[in-house]
């Protein structure tokens, strides 16, 4: 048996596997980036713009990217002064700034948007069973790296206050009660407008019954 980078076990494995998806990713992130006179971390904070819809102050944008203040402040200057972006006062606090895409920005959020469509491919080659069961692998593995700290929290269905988890997600649905959606493990979302924080120990319980269910 040939030797694993990581060691023998599965969890060495799986982490070469997503170590060599993540060279694939930062690759193909600096080339879209490049082409558009971007960094990948600017195209990610248009993104995010362009997702959230509402202007963002500079804080929630750290925290949503998981960067710096330091680097986020930089990003959004450069931004700024490539006229992708502007600056604007929230209408909550007079003084508080928060940061709009501009026309020109939102055509590069979109542009922006698509670099990832490589691995949209490679996925779609996959069955759909198959895909399920990679999505709900990666929703454990998101949750987990939250509970950990090592991501931002990604607003998404097991923490939200309005799911109702199935027990047997194959044969009836998870239940979303704000959109009043039956939800296939294949459908749970990520970064929902809607969330809204359940309390911990409604994520507990809830999660206890997602991670013991058969996919
Ligand atoms: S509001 Fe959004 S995140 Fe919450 S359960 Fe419904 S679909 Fe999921």
């Amino acid at each position: 048996m040939s030797e694993g980078v990581y060691g023998e076990l599965a969890t060495g494995r799986v982490t070469h596997s997503l170590l060599r998806l993540s060279t694939a990713m930062r690759s193909q992130a600096w080339e879209w980036a490049e082409s558009a006179g971007l960094t990948p971390t600017q195209g990610e904070i248009l993104v995010l713009l362009m997702q959230r819809k509402n202007p963002l102050r500079l804080g929630e944008i750290a925290r949503e990217t998981a960067l710096t203040a330091a680097t986020t402040s930089d990003a959004v200057s450069t931004l700024e002064a490539k006229g992708l972006i502007e600056k604007r006062r929230t209408t909550e606090d007079g003084r508080a700034l928060a940061v709009k895409l501009t026309s020109r920005g939102r055509t590069a959020a979109k542009r922006a948007q698509q670099w990832p469509d490589f691995l949209t491919e490679a996925i779609g080659t996959l069955r759909n069973e198959e895909q399920a069961i990679f999505y709900r692998t990666m929703i454990k593995m998101i949750r987990q790296l939250e509970v950990q700290g090592d991501i931002p929290a990604h607003r998404m269905c097991v923490t939200c206050k309005h799911f109702e988890v199935s027990k047997t997600p194959k044969k009836s649905a998870h239940r979303c009660s704000a959109l009043n959606l039956a939800i296939g493990d294949a459908e749970l979302r990520l970064d929902c407008p809607v969330h809204e924080e359940a309390d911990s120990l409604t994520q507990k319980k809830v999660w206890k019954i997602f991670a013991q269910s058969a996919a």
